[in-house]
Parts: C-alpha cells; sequence; structure tokens
C-alpha cells in the first residue's frame, strides 16, 4: 500500500474523507461532538512500514518518538510494523510498555529525568537511556548502584547543527539545552569507564531538531556521531546502535518534504561509509502521524467588523496549540465542499489573542464545520483544559471502519477537580 493515496481527500461530492470515511459519518458513528480528531490508522501503520522497509539488509528499526501522538491505537498500530518506541518521560515509557513495544526497541530521552524514572528505565530493561549530560551520568550510575545493576547508556550529543525551522523546535546547537557538548564527550567516557559496575555505553545518539526539510542537516549530524562511535569503537569496543533521531518534516501544505526513506536510505549508506557494524536507529514522530489527522470544529458564528470575515469555531488552542505556540499554518477548510475564495479569519474560543488559526479562503457563506487539516501530531498530545475547557475527543479509523473511540472529557470532570483544589 502505498503512503501517498491515504491520509485526507475528498470525494466527488468534496466531502472530506479520512481514512476511506467520510469525516462526518466518523463523528455521528463514534458519537462525538466536536471539537475531535480524527485519524487514519491505516496510513499511520502504512507509513511506518515504509520507513522499516527503507532499512534494507542495515540491522537497526524505527523507535517512533511518542510524544507526537501519544494515543495507544497508534503506538499499537506502528509497533506492529516493526517499529520500536522513544519515549521522553516515565509515563511515556509506561505506556509504551503497556502496548507491548519490545523493550528492546525502547529508547529513552530527556534532559531532567526524574530520579524514578531513571530507576524505571534501568529496571524495564530498555535498550538504553539516552543520556544529555555528564551531570546526568553520574545519577544514573548512582541509581544503577541502588538497584544492584548496570545501566545501558547512549550518548545523546549535541552536535552543534543548525537548520532553518522555528527555534522552538531546533534542538541541536550549542545554546538548546539537549545533548552533550562534544567537547565534554571524553568526560563522559571517561566517567563510563570509571563506573563500569553501574554503567555501560551501548550507543551514541543525536536529534537536530524538528521539521526538517532535507537530510543535509541530518546527515551532518550523522556523521559526527558515526566519528565519535567508531573512535569509541576502536578504544573500547563493540557498540550496539547508532542513532540519528528524527525531525523529518511534513508539508502543511507548502512544498512538499522529502520522504522518510530518502533520510533512511541516506543514513543506512553512511553507516556503510564509516564500515559500522551497529544497528541503525531513527526516531521519527511527525513525519509517521502528522498528515493523516485531521481536527473537526463547528463554526459557533461569524462575525463581520473592522472590514473583516471572522470565523468563531469551537476549537481553540487547547485543543490545538501549534498556532499559538510555534506562528504555525495549519491548512483550514469546509469540512463539505472545497476551499473558496473568500478570506475569512479563523478564531478559537479561548481567551487569548494568539487563539487564531490565520487566515483562511471559503465561499461568501459561513460553512457550517471545518476540518483543521494536518492535526495527527502534537495535537491532542499537547491539549489542555485552559478556560475550563474539556480535553477533546479522538476517534480512529482504518480502512472506512472506527476501530476506537475515546470520548471527550465532560466539563463536569474539569468543574470536580477545580473544586477540589
Ligand atoms: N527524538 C527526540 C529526542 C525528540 O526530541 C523529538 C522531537 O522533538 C523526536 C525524536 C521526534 O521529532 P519529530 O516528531 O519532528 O520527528
Amino acid at each position: 500500500m502505498e503512503t501517498k493515496n491515504l491520509g485526507f481527500r475528498r470525494n466527488a461530492q468534496e466531502e472530506a474523507i479520512l481514512g476511506e470515511m467520510r469525516v462526518k459519518d466518523a463523528l455521528s458513528q463514534a458519537n462525538v461532538t466536536t471539537p475531535a480528531y480524527i485519524y487514519d490508522v491505516g496510513a499511520m501503520a502504512a507509513s511506518a512500514t515504509e520507513a522499516a522497509r527503507a532499512f534494507g539488509t542495515q540491522r537497526g528499526f524505527i523507535a517512533y518518538a511518542v510524544k507526537a501522538n501519544s494515543a495507544a491505537t497508534v503506538i499499537r498500530a506502528i509497533t506492529s510494523a516493526g517499529a520500536g518506541a522513544d519515549v521522553v518521560s516515565g509515563g511515556e515509557l509506561a505506556l509504551a510498555l503497556t502496548c507491548q513495544v519490545p523493550k528492546e526497541r525502547i529508547v529513552m530521552s530527556g534532559v531532567a529525568k526524574s530520579d524514578r524514572e531513571i530507576e524505571l528505565a534501568i529496571s524495564s530493561g530498555i535498550l538504553a537511556l539516552q543520556v544529555e549530560s555528564v551531570e546526568e551520568l553520574s545519577r544514573v550510575s548512582a541509581r544503577a548502584q541502588a538497584l544492584g545493576t548496570q545501566a545501558h547508556v547512549s550518548l545523546r550529543l549535541n552536535p552543534n547543527v543548525r537548520f532553518e525551522t522555528h527555534s522552538h523546535i531546533a534542538t541541536g546547537h550549542d545554546a538548546a539545552k539537549f545533548g552533550i557538548a562534544l567537547c565534554d564527550v571524553p568526560a563522559a567516557f571517561e566517567l563510563i569507564d570509571r563506573h563500569s559496575l553501574t554503567l555501560q555505553a551501548v550507543g551514541i545518539s543525536t536529534h537536530v531538531g524538528s521539521m526538517l526539510t532535507s537530510p543535509a542537516p541530518y546527515l551532518e549530524a550523522a556523521r559526527i556521531v558515526c566519528d565519535v562511535a567508531k573512535a569509541r569503537q576502536a578504544a573500547a569496543g563493540p557498540l550496539s546502535f547508532c542513532d540519528f533521531g528524527g525531525g523529518f518534516g511534513i508539508s502543511y501544505g507548502e512544498a512538499s518534504c522529502p520522504p522518510i526513506s530518502d533520510y533512511i536510505r541516506a543514513a543506512c549508506a553512511l553507516l556503510k561509509e564509516y564500515g559500522l557494524d551497529v544497528q541503525l536507529i531513527a526516531e521519527p514522530g511527525r513525519s509517521l502521524v502528522g498528515s493523516f489527522g485531521v481536527l473537526v470544529a463547528q463554526v459557533l458564528s461569524e462575525k463581520h467588523a473592522s472590514g473583516r470575515r471572522w470565523l468563531m469555531i469551537d476549537a481553540g488552542m487547547n485543543d490545538l496549540i501549534r498556532p499559538a505556540l510555534y506562528g504555525a499554518r495549519h491548512r483550514v477548510e469546509p469540512l463539505s465542499g472545497l476551499p473558496g475564495l473568500v478570506e475569512w479569519k479563523v478564531v478559537g474560543p479561548v481567551c487569548e489573542s494568539s487563539d487564531d488559526f490565520g487566515v483562511h479562503p471559503f465561499g461568501e457563506g459561513a460553512p457550517s464545520h471545518v476540518v483543521v487539516r494536518d492535526a495527527g501530531a502534537y495535537g491532542f498530545v499537547m491539549a489542555s483544559q485552559y478556560n475550563g475547557r474539556a480535553l477533546p475527543a479522538e476517534v480512529f479509523v482504518k480502512d472506512g471502519q472506527i476501530i476506537a473511540v475515546s470520548q471527550a472529557e465532560s466539563p463536569e470532570a474539569w468543574v470536580r477537580r477545580r473544586a477540589q483544589a
């Protein structure tokens, strides 16, 4: 199955279709109210399968960055395509284990892991804790000693590679909080070797940031990983893996981005060039799921003021924060019917000026419902109850069938919790 035929499309009647189902039927059959996320889980699994295939004869796997979309239905579908998981908290680790992600395919990143999270990672027997500072290595060693065992660690390098993306999602440069600076790598290995009863280096990792639009910065960082891995293997024996991170961009309506397979094939070629006989790990999040979800909202009212047409919808920045957080632009289109020529400014109900989805073309009249496209990644996972609003519903579709529904929380649940505070 080709992913290019999957995901969002319109039928002959110009109705929005996802997962071979009319989005409006998914809403009514799942008995959910708006705002609601609808996902094409079949397309997500297919994109994971396509990514896995790109490894060819190279040993390794995709460690799906669970932070992008942590719904169990999504994690299970991607895992069934052979993927592991990249987790960044004890909660995500426990969820990945609950979803039966094989522990030898889980890596855990994060700059500020708590003692409890470190102990959970060590005792779960995951492939590696990706350590982000020399100081963290000492903490991991102490937790391993307390547990009477040896922790498997990978050094997450900060390669000091910059590329053009929003500053909030650039992680691999020397002003970012992430990763071990290259000048600290010798000290990190020295500490590991001094604590060989409690620490074992099994991998070298990096992640330069999100929304890459070409493999060049990814490969620049990957070369640094390979240099460090090669030197370490020569000095101290075999490593299990090299992990070049994720961050593969998707199109939000602009020019198309390279497919995941381009990055993975280039990574395989690089390992070959270096003669590194290790597993390759790739950590895509957004590129496996982002294009395969929409947020559906009802239009609550229109407003004509200041020479402008406003569309007030029932989804807000609490449901999808990317526009407010990163200045991200998502296409907002009618649920039924094609976009028109008349510009409307689309805003949500939250009491913040940044609750603004931008200007989008509709017809002369306001539609009854809209879809916010490409909302499968960093959507629900970042949702909040700000302004006393309930977390939205989620509907999971595959091959024209609803396979799971997560109902919206009731506003009463919010009232109960705040009434106790
Ligand atoms: N790996 C790590 C360590 C990350 O921090 C992130 C995202 O920030 C990812 C992978 C996934 O990035 P993306 O969803 O852009 O592929």
